[in-house]
């Protein structure tokens, strides 16, 4: 399962940043997801709380939350960026209205955003 690898990952991740700042307790993070990431944002909640709870004090009770990225797209008609819903790859150029084959130029990362610990 492809949620339960990326919060692990997560988990990982901020506890390697929690040790460098010599703090003990996590509080909240916020991950952006890319539209193309393929995340499923209700199964990485899970995940991530269900792991989360599994791995004592420094990690009881943290809030998790996901902010899902824009897709940005070139327009494969007019050559000009956009952006567009997360799941919307499939979309017409608000400014030409070109159909097919945006370029999608981002949206297949995830990455911390911002942590809260104490
Ligand atoms: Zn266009």
């Amino acid at each position: 399962m492809h949620e339960l690898a990326i919060a692990e990952n997560l988990l990982e991740m901020a506890g390697q940043e929690l040790r460098r700042h010599g703090l003990r307790k996590l509080i909240s993070l916020r991950v952006r997801c890319g539209a193309l990431a393929g995340v499923l944002p209700e199964a990485l909640e899970f995940a991530f709380s269900a792991l989360a709870g599994d791995s004592g004090e420094t990690f009881r009770d943290v809030r998790l939350e996901i902010v899902r990225e824009p897709l940005l797209l070139r327009c494969a008609g007019c050559g000009r960026d956009f952006t567009t819903a997360p799941g919307s790859l499939f979309t017409s150029c608000p400014l030409c209205g070109y159909e097919f084959f945006h370029q999608a130029l981002s949206g297949a990362e995830i990455f911390f955003e911002r942590m809260e610990a104490e």
